[in-house]
């Protein structure tokens, strides 16, 4: 008797979607953008950030559409409540606020409300500070101007090779900026410890960053594509680009899901997510969503606790 053989039809296997382990949002920039939100819900009048409250223009869309204003210096805003940013603002800046009259909402992150408290003791010690940081950067601008309206001396360093043009003397506190990179930092310590007998080194880098970066790297080694989610202009988001691609895997930088080049995903299995520290939960899971067929993994784990 001949047998009937039925073929199996060919099973199209789903490509497999993994997120970074960390992604998107650091705690002090979620804080910032959840402290003004409420600041939205219990005040009335109109509510304005002093400078961007985060590099991500679809964040800022959605604040101004949730009526929270961005301005670019205190002279524009004329009135009502103004929030200062996460990374900070010197005193004389929170100062000229209070004698425009407007109300204040600070959602300076504890991190660099640390690094200001740790130079108000090295201060009281007796050691002029060093700090290590990039020049221009937002939270440099409000430590120094701590440190100066205490009375405080304070010098500005970012590469080792810097150190030699330094003025020193017999003591120097060093701390820096919470997002440098620990190495450049364990380095200018290094260099300062050459020239001054008395130093106080104390490590105020707030570690989100390099969290960010290792995961990164760790899924670009378990994924064929790599696709990072952050503003255009998002430094720290251009590195995890940087980072991945470096693992051997191609890697590419989009705003939102409609950036994603399908010809990217021919042939590949899995997708590894992530995001810079400034794009928001529901851009991640826009991008996720298209990716799977407009459901969100089964397995999609953004709001852990453990990030
Ligand atoms: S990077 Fe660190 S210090 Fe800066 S806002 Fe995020 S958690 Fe705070």
């Amino acid at each position: 008797m001949e047998m009937l053989m039925q073929r199996e039809a060919p099973r199209v296997q789903k490509r497999s979607i993994k997120l970074a382990r960390v992604a998107g949002f650091c705690f002090g920039v979620r804080r910032a953008v959840e402290m003004a939100q409420q600041a939205r819900r219990e005040r009335s009048g109109s509510i304005t950030t002093l400078g961007q409250i985060v590099h991500n223009s679809q964040v800022i869309e959605r604040l101004r559409e949730q009526g929270i204003e961005t301005a670019e210096a205190l002279s524009q805003i004329h009135g009502g409540t103004v929030i200062m940013s996460a990374h900070g603002v010197a005193p004389q800046v929170l100062q000229s606020a209070k004698e425009q009259g407007l109300d204040i909402v600070d959602v300076t992150c504890p991190f660099v409300s640390k690094v200001n408290r740790t130079a108000k003791q090295l201060i009281e010690q007796g050691y002029p500070i060093l700090l290590v940081g990039d020049p221009g950067h937002t939270e440099v601008r409000g430590v120094i101007g701590t440190i100066e309206s205490m009375g405080g001396s304070v010098q500005l360093v970012s590469r080792p090779e810097e150190v030699s043009a330094l003025t020193l003397g017999k003591k120097a506190g060093i701390i820096s900026q919470t997002t440098q990179l620990a190495e450049t930092f364990a380095q200018i310590v290094a260099e300062v410890c050459r020239r001054v007998p008395d130093v106080r080194a104390c490590n105020t880098i707030c570690g989100a960053t390099d969290e960010l970066q290792e995961a990164a790297v760790a899924l670009a080694r378990q994924v064929d594509i790599v696709i990072v989610i952050g503003g255009r202009r998002s430094a720290n988001t251009r590195r995890l680009r940087q980072l991945c691609e470096a693992e051997g895997v191609p890697a590419y930088h989009i705003e939102t899901a409609d950036d994603i080049d399908s010809r990217w995903l021919f042939g590949k299995r899995s997708v590894g997510l992530t995001a810079g520290a400034s794009t928001p939960d529901w851009v991640i899971e826009e991008v996720a969503r298209t990716l799977n067929d407009g459901d969100l993994p089964d397995d999609w784990n953004l709001n852990n606790p453990e990030r």
